[in-house]
């Protein structure tokens, strides 16, 4: 099986370096040649919303997948006279605009932060905001990792802030209050099969991705997001990885947005569970029997953000698990990842302050 997939950032690194083992190769659409996964396989130049460049890849692969959502959903369904192309390319259009998904979520009874939508200045005016009740600007496209949002506590601030985000459409949502943030990546086969990693705890550093451990141990919560995320992927004839994103609030879990693809939530998934996200995801696309999600023990994952640190002194911590995406150093750039597998949790994390200090 030759697989095709759309970016060759970390995620398609990792994807790549799970399809070896299985005797599946990769090959990558991407803007750069020395892009990270470069090295498990051959790049093919060109921008994610040409295509005829999506085209040119599905002319040489069995199945068509993506790392990244913003990939043009109509070169998706033009690849897919090709080949195959797995997640569907409706859900991959809803998953980049926060309105579409919002009312995805909503078909399927998932709870969502109250929003209103923002198509020009004229509902920013109108918009009801005050110290008490702040919102969240967030334009509707190509807002990720904190980009492309503005919290702001009154109307006047939202008029600016509608502005300096370009003036684009936006949405404005109610602050939720939180107790935690949590993800649930889940996977379809094309079988109809389907399966599960426990929920994890993520914690965000300005809109970015800081840490996950996992699990999260709350049955019922993980219960509830199975079966919403199941239905989900039923319904939309999923096949391949999805992620969604909650917050855990007082009167449960409130979805804040979905990636069709690998996360960086499930890192983690590399060392501390029986079969990768990135693995099962290939299994998935690939047409291939899933592998099953159960956890190696405990686990823990630090993303490294702007820089490297000093390899030796990471790898000297005893059990630490060191992926470096060979980025170049960039503020707020995510250049790498460790991550700390543990039979006990406090041990766990004890060991992951400890590499914590050492980072910082
Ligand atoms: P997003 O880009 O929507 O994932 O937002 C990045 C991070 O900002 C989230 O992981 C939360 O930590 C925070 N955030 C986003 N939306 C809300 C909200 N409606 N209420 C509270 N915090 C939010």
């Amino acid at each position: 099986v030759k697989i095709g997939i759309v970016g060759a950032g970390q995620l398609g690194r990792m994807l790549g370096l799970a399809a070896i083992p299985l005797g599946i190769s990769c090959r990558f659409l991407d803007k750069a040649h020395d892009a990270p996964a470069a090295a498990l396989g051959a790049i093919r130049l060109g921008a994610l919303d040409d295509v005829d460049a999506v085209v040119g890849l599905a002319s040489e692969v069995d199945v068509v997948t993506t790392e990244i959502e913003n990939v043009a959903p109509e070169a998706l369904e033009a690849a897919a006279r090709h080949c195959r192309v797995a997640p569907p390319a409706s859900v991959i259009a809803a998953a980049q605009d926060r309105l579409f998904e919002k009312q995805l979520f909503a078909d399927f009874d998932i709870p969502t932060a109250a929003y209103s939508t923002l198509d020009g200045p004229r509902d920013a005016e109108a918009l009801v905001v005050s110290q008490d009740r702040p919102r969240l600007i967030k334009t509707r496209r190509l807002g990720y990792d904190g980009r492309g949002q503005r919290l702001v506590s009154s109307t006047s601030e939202a008029i600016a802030a509608f502005e300096t985000l370009g003036s684009v459409p936006a949405i404005a949502e109610e602050l939720v209050g939180f107790a935690g943030e949590v993800s649930l990546i889940g996977v379809r086969a094309r079988s109809g099969s389907m399966a599960f990693y426990p929920l994890c705890a993520n914690v965000h550093r300005d809109g970015i991705l800081a840490t996950t451990i996992a699990p999260y141990r709350d049955a019922d919560l993980q219960k509830q997001a199975e079966s919403w995320v199941g239905r989900l992927l039923e319904q939309t004839d999923y096949v391949g990885v999805l992620t969604v994103e909650f917050f855990v609030t007082s009167n449960g879990l409130v979805a804040n947005e979905m990636a069709p693809r690998v996360h960086n939530s499930g890192h983690w998934t590399i060392e501390g569970a029986e079969t990768s996200q990135f693995e099962n995801h290939i299994r998935a696309v690939a047409d291939l029997p899933l592998g099953s999600t159960a956890m190696r023990g405990h686990a823990a994952m630090l993303n490294l953000i702007g820089a490297m640190p000093d390899r030796s002194t990471v790898l000297a911590l005893a059990g630490t698990h060191l992926h470096d995406y060979g980025k170049s150093p960039r503020p707020g750039r995510k250049v790498g990842h460790c991550t700390l597998v543990d039979s006990s949790r406090s041990r766990l994390l004890r060991r992951f302050a400890a590499l914590q200090s050492t980072i910082s």
